[in-house]
């Protein structure tokens, strides 16, 4: 057993205090933070917030430590954790609530990762988690399931119903989720029709007002940071509550061979996260549909926005899906380099590969829903066993390890659905955020005339532009072919390019019904829970 109690003194300081108290397995045990965290697929570095650690800890290595003690013998070390930051993924301590992850905080004893884990906390907020509850006592099967559980400690508010047999919570500080329960309660539905079970008695939505979404999954929880006052709040929530359950099954318990078990100490590359997010992010959007929370041509909107986000994307042509999966570890996006060409997201390529997949499969009278199934029984997933269970080697051959261009307008002629792009005016192939060039896509006018990110953006054609819309309204009375200018600076000078303007603008997608009854499309979206 071990003991990790966590405790502050002044929640002005941001500073969680963390003891831990176990039987030393050996002579100078080693305590490990994580370098990464399940559901984020890139290293980080956890270990920069850990400082004041006791005497009796001394350090091996950036997040590996050893403690002074003689094997057999009682050992307690204590640290501080600085805890200034939030999102659903990290650990946060102000005057309002302490929120935290395990997987960023607490270290593991090197040899007993498989005992179980007793935590206290130090406080007299309620407490949220999916950790069952002794008393003051938090119990974990093990450091696992330690780390997988976030806590919520403040003055939360709470919304449940039962479903399946199963008690579903609504925890919120800073948002009021009580017109959600009846719209989250037809997407559980809905996914559980998928699996055919749902696996657990109790799940926690534990819910942030935020500046920003983002969500992150568990085993029976999931986090959420939601953005007030965004304008489309309530689709917006209950599509990133739809994609975080949905994980439930898909990653949490049903997941690639590469993640069992979690090796945290390095990253853990695999051609299946597309299948993990992407196909997530299908069921997530798709529940909203068949719980009639979406009508079926709001659906197909999304379903196009997304393919306007792929086929912007000049990587789609030279990355397999398979390739950004394995890869994901190489491309912090918080690092400066031409993400915008060498990379597209997985989650947003697999999402459109899983509905063009699950049209294909239903034409020929099966589903991604039954595959899902087979998929479930098998739990730990070897690297081909989506492609070996949908035994369609030609499209996983040209759509999920090659780059063949996907063929929307056929494949969605079956469901009834008519395909059109339209070019939309030219932007330079310039993405301009507060005057600065975020990204420039390559082969366009912009990449032509010598533009880089991070340039500062002044003018073009002769008027001073602030953004990506400044850009197309100042190129709007221009045609392919026209010559213009544009003034930007970089390196501390001011400079000059005269270029001709490209037919590069980005392509709008639009997703019509056409054939108002078509049977596919009604078994496809039918509401089934
Ligand atoms: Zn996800």
């Amino acid at each position: 057993m071990i003991h990790y109690a966590l405790s502050w003194r002044n929640t002005n300081e941001h500073l969680f205090d963390i003891a831990i108290r176990f039987v030393a397995p050996h002579d100078e045990p080693r305590l490990i933070l994580p370098s990464w965290r399940p559901g984020k697929y890139q290293l980080q570095n956890f270990a920069a917030n850990v400082r004041e650690w006791t005497p009796n800890l001394r350090k091996l290595g950036p997040n590996v430590w050893c403690a002074e003690a003689k094997c057999g013998e009682d050992v307690e070390v204590r640290y501080r954790y600085w805890a200034g930051v939030i999102d659903a993924g990290s650990s946060y301590l102000d005057r309002s609530e302490a929120y935290f992850n395990g997987s960023t905080l607490f270290m593991w004893v090197d040899g007993l990762r498989s005992d179980e884990c007793v935590l206290t906390i130090d406080t007299d907020w309620p407490v949220a988690t999916q950790l069952p509850q002794d008393g003051k006592e938090l119990r974990a099967r093990n450091y696992d399931h330690l780390i997988d559980s976030p806590v919520i400690a403040g003055p939360f508010a709470t919304q449940s119903f039962e479903e399946s047999g199963a008690t579903i919570q609504l925890v919120s500080i800073g948002c009021d989720t009580a017109r959600f329960v009846e719209p989250v309660r037809g997407i559980v539905r809905e996914q559980i029709a998928v699996f055919g079970e749902l696996p657990l008695n109790e799940y926690k939505f534990l819910v942030h007002g935020g500046d920003r979404w983002h969500g992150v999954e568990h085993e029976d929880s999931c986090s959420m940071l939601v953005k007030r006052g965004a304008s489309d709040f309530d689709e917006h929530f209950l599509s990133l509550a739809s994609h975080e359950f949905f994980h439930l099954w898909n990653v949490k318990r049903m997941m690639p061979a590469a993640f069992a078990p979690y090796d945290y100490t390095q990253a853990t590359p695999t051609r299946l996260l597309w299948a993990m997010e992407g196909i997530t992010s299908y069921y997530g959007d798709l529940s909203l549909a068949r719980s009639g929370y979406w009508s079926e041509q709001r659906y197909l909107s999304h379903l196009a926005h997304e393919i306007e986000l792929l086929e912007s994307s000049p990587a789609r042509t030279h990355l397999s899906l398979a390739q950004t999966s394995f890869d994901a570890w190489v491309h912090d996006g918080t690092r400066p380099h031409d993400r915008g060409n060498a990379w597209y997201s997985f989650y947003t390529k697999g999402e459109i590969v899983a509905a063009l997949l699950d049209l294909t499969l239903r034409s020929r009278r099966m589903s991604l829903d039954e595959v899902m199934r087979v998929l479930w029984a098998e739990r730990i997933l070897d690297e081909d066993a989506l492609s070996r269970v949908v035994d369609d080697p030609p499209f996983f051959a040209r759509y999920v390890d090659g780059v063949e261009p996907l063929p929307y307008a056929e494949i969605f002629a079956l469901a009834g659905v008519r395909y059109e792009e339209r070019r939309k005016r030219s932007t330079l192939g310039l993405k301009v955020k507060d005057g600065v060039i975020e990204s420039v896509r390559s082969g366009s006018s912009g990449a032509a005339a010598d533009l880089l990110p991070h340039d500062e953006l002044l003018a073009v054609d002769g008027l001073r532009v602030h953004s990506t819309a400044d850009v197309e309204h100042a190129l709007h009375e221009t045609k392919t072919g026209d010559e213009i200018e544009t003034i930007f600076a970089r390196n501390g000078g001011v400079m000059t390019r005269r270029l001709q303007l490209k037919d590069d603008g980005a392509t709008e997608i639009r997703l019509h019904i056409e054939e108002e009854d078509n049977a596919l499309r009604r078994e496809w979206l039918r509401r089934r829970g």
